[in-house]
Formats: structure tokens, C-alpha cells, sequence
């Protein structure tokens, strides 16, 4: 089969591999109908954490070809949609959608290291498929069961540990494709204002064409702003959907005093400069989490298949796998407005 293979720094191509088969008797093999770039395949094509040689991508859809003789909730045949983070699929937090707190052998991202090739690709072994896969319903499409597999649940998790009140004032800064389904998630529960930052242009743009406001950071800083708009008060909530320390801390500075902070960003600071006594005398809440992704999926698929989550506008290019080089390079380089990439494993 063809895969998606990370050689070293700005260096993916197209390689022939090994057909992938069952990773025990509770996993299937999924022929990849769908797969997406996601901005943390970007650290990895950097360098950061990168282990050459390992097939990327852990945003995919597909059929499944064949099935593990454990798992019950999916067959051959069957399209579904994969968790882009599983855990050891047995224990009691990963059976309920929790796989970042596994209490075995630890959480892993399809496609960033060896053990776990991606999905970007032609086949994806999946372990542990009854906690990391469900089946795609009827009025979910391929695009938007492709975003259920991390950054839809990723952007829920954000706004849905934001304390986000009917009414409220919110800000969600970042609005990446993360940040616009944290901004979308974040409208569920009926914000009166959203104040969406961003430095890039179209990303503001596409803020706006969603309905709120938005804020160039550029412009006198977030903090000043957010509390300019807010009379002085800061925002009830903030979603931070970077993962810089510096949008991390302008969280914190922009919220009102008693309001909630939502990480979702990724950080991998070990020394992040956390300005405590802000914190402290404000009285804030601060969560932080990265996805836990089968958790949202009772929530998200419904509200996604009847029609009251459309977060597929984010896809912004469609391109065959044989282009990934190509695909990666725009996408890093932020070239012709991109937002997410969305690859065809059949072109
Ligand atoms: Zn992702
Ligand atoms: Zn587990």
C-alpha cells in the first residue's frame, strides 16, 4: 500500500509499504476512505519529536476490512470514523471514551511514532477498536466524520470545560481549524458576544462569515483589547486553541476575575511561565486537556448529523495522497489561504 512517510525535517513522501494487519484479536484494519493534515503533523514535519521513517496522520475515516475476532461493535464492511488517540482500549477510562487516562500502557497518536503508523495512508491498523472507532451514521458526511476523529472533539473539549453560560462574554483565541470548532462548540451554549482573535487575516475573516467579532492581537495586544470590549472586566470565558505560552498567558490576563480558562492548545513547555499571582488574586479556573476524543462522540455525532454542527467549512483544499510533499508544504507555509488539508488515499 502507499503511505504518508516522515524522512526527516520538511521531507514526507509517498512510499510503498507493508499492508498493515491486525494488531491482536481486538483490532480491525481499516481500507482509509478519507484522511486530514492536522497542525500538530506540522511539529512533527519541523523535526520536534519527529522519528523517521514513521507513517503519519491520525485524522482518518474508512471501511473496515477485517475485524479481530474480540470486537463486537464494528464488522467488516462497516465505515467508520477512529479515534486519532487511543489507549489500551480495555481499561475502565479508555471503555469510557477517555483514552488519555488509560491506566495501562498509556495513550498513544496514530502517526507519531513507530508503533502506531497513520492513517494517512491506503490501510490503518486500529487496536482496541470497540473504545477508539464507531460507525459513521447516516447524515454525517465524509468531511465532517473526518473532523470527529480529533479536532471537533478537540474544540468541543475546549469549550465544553469553559463554564460557558447562556449570555455570557467569550473569547476564543486562535482560530485555526481547532480554535473555529472551539468557536463553533462554543455557540451551543449561547454566548451573547464571541471575541475571536487571530492575527491572520483570513482566519479573522472567517470569524466574521460565522458571525462574531473578531480582534487582530496586532492592534494594541489581546489583553488590551478583550478588555476594552468588555468595559474593563475581561471576558467571562476564554478558549486558548494555540498552545504558545504567550496566547496562553494573554488567557489568563484577558479573563474576568472568578472566569474560566480552556486550553486546548498544545503545549509541550515543561517550564511554561505561569503568571500565579495574576491567577491567584483573579480567582480563576484553569483547565487544560488535550483530546480525549471517543468522550465527545455521543454529544458531537448527533448534534453534527441533525444538522447543528457545520464544522466542515474549515477544509479549505482537497488533494490525492500521491500529492502529500505538496500538501504539507502549503500547509506549513500557510500559502493560498490555507486552513486543513484534506487528502484522498484513492488519488
Ligand atoms: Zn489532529
Ligand atoms: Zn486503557
Amino acid at each position: 500500500m502507499r503511505a504518508v512517510v516522515l524522512n526527516g525535517a520538511h521531507d514526507v513522501s509517498v512510499e510503498t509499504v507493508d499492508d498493515p494487519g491486525l494488531s491482536g484479536p481486538d483490532g480491525i484494519v481499516v481500507q482509509v476512505e478519507s484522511t486530514a493534515i492536522c497542525g500538530s503533523d506540522l511539529h512533527l514535519y519541523h523535526g520536534d519529536m519527529a522519528e523517521p521513517g514513521v507513517h503519519l496522520g491520525h485524522e482518518f475515516i474508512g471501511s473496515v476490512v477485517e475485524t479481530g475476532a474480540d470486537v463486537d461493535t464494528v464488522s467488516t464492511g462497516d465505515r467508520v470514523l477512529v479515534s486519532g488517540v487511543v489507549g489500551c482500549g480495555a481499561c475502565r477510562e479508555c471503555r469510557s471514551g477517555w483514552p488519555m487516562r488509560c491506566l495501562n500502557a498509556g495513550s498513544a497518536v496514530f502517526g507519531t511514532s513507530l508503533e502506531l503508523p497513520g492513517g494517512q495512508a491506503e490501510f490503518a491498523a486500529v487496536p482496541g477498536a470497540d473504545a477508539s472507532v464507531r460507525r459513521i451514521p447516516d447524515g454525517v458526511t465524509d468531511e465532517q466524520a473526518v473532523l470527529l476523529t480529533d479536532i471537533l472533539p478537540t474544540g468541543f473539549l475546549g469549550a465544553s470545560r469553559a463554564d460557558i453560560t447562556p449570555g455570557a462574554t467569550i473569547a476564543v483565541i486562535g482560530l485555526g481549524p481547532v480554535g473555529i470548532c472551539a468557536l463553533r462548540s462554543a455557540l451551543l451554549y449561547s454566548p451573547a458576544r464571541v471575541l475571536a482573535v487571530d492575527p491572520v487575516a483570513h482566519r479573522r475573516a472567517h470569524a466574521e462569515r460565522i458571525g462574531v467579532e473578531t480582534i487582530d492581537p496586532a492592534d494594541g495586544g489581546t489583553m488590551a483589547q478583550v478588555l476594552e470590549a468588555t468595559g474593563g472586566r475581561g471576558a467571562d470565558a476564554v478558549i486558548e486553541a494555540v498552545g504558545h505560552d504567550e496566547t496562553i498567558n494573554d488567557a489568563i490576563m484577558s479573563v474576568k476575575p472568578g472566569g474560566t480558562v480552556s486550553v486546548v492548545g498544545v503545549s509541550t513547555n515543561l517550564a511554561h511561565p505561569f503568571p500565579m499571582a495574576i491567577a491567584m488574586f483573579k480567582g480563576i479556573t484553569f483547565r487544560i486537556c488535550v483530546a480525549d476524543i471517543p468522550s465527545t462522540w455521543d454529544s458531537l455525532i448527533p448534534l453534527v448529523a441533525n444538522g447543528r454542527l457545520h464544522p466542515e467549512d474549515v477544509f479549505t483544499h482537497r488533494m490525492g495522497l500521491s500529492s502529500a510533499a505538496d500538501a504539507y508544504r502549503v500547509f506549513d507555509g500557510r500559502e493560498d489561504g490555507v486552513m486543513k488539508v484534506l487528502l484522498d488515499p484513492t488519488a
